[in-house]
């Protein structure tokens, strides 16, 4: 059972495959956090693909798909895995259908006007990758996470330039993802815009009731 969530940066699908992860029992991959491990880590492939990172850019697309996809072959998920930021071209569409074929592809839908203030408002826990929101979901101390006690930053990638680039990229190679999956009625569209617990219960409905 794969499960892929779409949705524009700060869209809450990060938030929200946390979530369904610890419903379902299914491991949460998120594609952006397995490159800022390997930035972090200084390898050979996080040097090569930090500056795409950082300006919110896609970077060499051939590449980062074995690198994913090797990543899931690695933990061996038996029974799945909820998958987030990937596909984020045709290509990795074509790829990921070729490799695993989803069973469910859930746009998460928020207008642009929202994103920039959720992003601003973004902390994250470089230890685990906890996902924090300053106005609606604080942690208990500031700057420290609850989950781990790791410590709270804003992404480099959270700033304003990179934020435009991400939502541009969002249109230029994301949106003809989610076209193709529509077109094919493989797509479930849910509304982003209501309260964190409001979009998991149309998430579960999208996912475990069908
Ligand atoms: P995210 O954590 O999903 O917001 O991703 C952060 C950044 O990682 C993106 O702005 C891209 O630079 C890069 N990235 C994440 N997933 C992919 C992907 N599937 N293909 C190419 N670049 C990606």
């Amino acid at each position: 059972m794969l499960i892929v969530l779409l949705g524009k940066p700060g869209s809450g699908k990060g938030t929200q495959a946390v979530m369904l992860s610890e419903k379902t029992g299914l491991p949460h991959l998120s594609s952006g956090a397995i490159l800022r491990d390997e930035i972090r880590e200084r390898t050979p492939f996080g040097l090569r693909i930090e500056e795409y990172v950082l300006r919110g850019e896609i970077g060499p697309q051939e590449l980062i798909t074995d690198v994913v996809f090797s990543y899931i072959e690695r933990k061996r998920y038996a029974s799945g895995f909820i998958l987030d930021g990937f596909p984020r071209t045709i290509y990795q569409a074509e790829e990921l259908d070729e490799q695993y074929r989803p069973a469910r592809c859930v746009l998460i839908d928020v207008p642009d006007d929202l994103i920039v203030d959720r992003i601003s408002q973004r902390l994250t826990c470089a230890g685990c990758g906890a996902i924090y929101n300053t106005v609606f979901h604080p942690p208990s101390a500031p700057g420290v996470c609850d989950s781990c006690g790791g410590e709270l930053a804003q992404r480099s990638d959270d700033n304003d330039e990179a934020i435009r680039k991400r939502l541009e990229i969002f249109r230029k190679d994301v949106q003809p993802v989610i076209d193709r999956y529509r077109d094919a009625n493989r797509l479930i569209t849910i509304d982003g815009i209501a309260t964190p617990s409001e979009v998991f219960t149309a998430l579960k409905n999208a996912t475990m009731n069908r």
